[in-house]
């Protein structure tokens, strides 16, 4: 033990960097355990950051919003609504350690600096389907067993769950939000791995903490991670606010690296996006990492690339959402 301290102590040092050894690792997939341990140590690390669980899923797991800043303007970014997606939430919570060590030095990130924090707080809510993420990680064993039978029929009588997109119980939670909903009729007319949309929008438990908490918040500006497809959406049903909302999507094109999609691609309606859009007016993105894979969440090897895509977009929402004009 006192050896394993004094290699950590080395190690610390030569980084020059006595008190904090790193805390989110990215070489290996993501699970709900580790966000609880990392957010935990997160937690006790920076001064900045403020955790709050902000919900639970059917399966009782916590889902966690956490507050980086002390800015009165808000952002938001979230991770995961989908099980398969669980790149998104390591991405988040790099994204979250990154920012909150800098901001703690006050050093700046590339050009951006960190004292924007200040001004506008930014949200992180790394991964809204723990249960979903934890299927598709094939630990079944941390479900009740009288529920597995229901779960291997609802993955289409596959025991490798590898593709599950939904929650814990079959709800696909990007197809929940009351945001042209009822025109949602492509999808499984029961729980599935993927794409049901529920009997009616708002009946998943993640969905109705998520949106309580945005309206709490009021956040100026959201984005939701996805994956696959590097492509980012921005726009629905010719929101009110096109040309404002173009623009930064545009900013964040270029930094990423991804195109913007077609807005007629995504007029299919119960994302998080079109309802955010909708309900607010104001800007809102779906930013899908990786590129495509198929059913599947995305191999470990693209994660570099897409944290060089993506490092700077949180500290350039927060600014653009400091510009942004007092609303009526
Ligand atoms: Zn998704």
């Amino acid at each position: 033990m006192k050896k394993l301290l004094c290699m950590m102590l080395v190690f610390s040092l030569q980084f020059g960097n006595v008190s904090m050894a790193k805390v989110v690792e990215t070489d290996s997939p993501y699970t709900y355990e580790k966000l609880k341990d990392d957010l935990e140590k997160l937690n006790h690390q920076y001064r900045a950051v403020k955790v709050k669980k902000i919900g639970e899923t059917h399966f009782g797991r916590d889902i966690y919003a956490i507050r980086l800043g002390k800015g009165k303007k808000n952002i938001v970014l979230i991770g995961a609504h989908h099980g398969r997606e669980w790149i998104t939430s390591m991405l988040l919570m790099e994204k979250l350690e990154v920012y909150a060590d800098l901001y703690q030095r006050k050093r700046e990130f590339g050009m951006i600096s960190t004292d924007i924090l200040n001004d506008v707080s930014i949200w992180f809510i790394p991964m809204l389907n723990p249960d979903g993420v934890t299927i598709q990680q094939n630990k079944l064993n941390l479900f009740p067993k009288k529920h597995l039978k229901a779960l291997v029929s609802m993955n289409g009588g596959l025991e490798n769950f590898e593709r599950w997109k939904a929650n814990g119980i079959g709800i696909d939670l990007n197809r929940q939000y009351p945001a042209g909903w009822k025109e949602l009729t492509d999808g499984p007319p029961v729980p599935f791995y993927q794409f049901y949309k529920g009997k009616r929008p708002l009946a998943a438990k993640e969905i109705k903490a998520v949106t309580a908490f945005i309206h709490d918040i009021d956040p100026e500006i959201a984005v939701a991670y996805h994956s696959a497809g590097r492509e980012i959406f921005w726009n629905y049903k010719n929101g009110k606010h096109l040309k404002r909302d173009k623009k930064i999507a545009k900013k964040i094109s270029t930094l990423t690296g991804y195109p913007l999609a077609k807005p007629p691609k995504h007029a299919t309606g119960g994302g998080f996006t079109d309802w955010f859009i909708t309900t607010y007016h104001r800007p809102a993105m779906t930013i899908e990492v990786s590129p495509l894979v198929g059913e599947t969440s995305p191999p470990l090897s693209v994660f570099k690339t897409e944290w060089e895509r993506n490092k700077y977009v949180g500290l350039t929402l927060a600014k653009e959402a400091k510009n942004l004009k007092k609303r009526k």
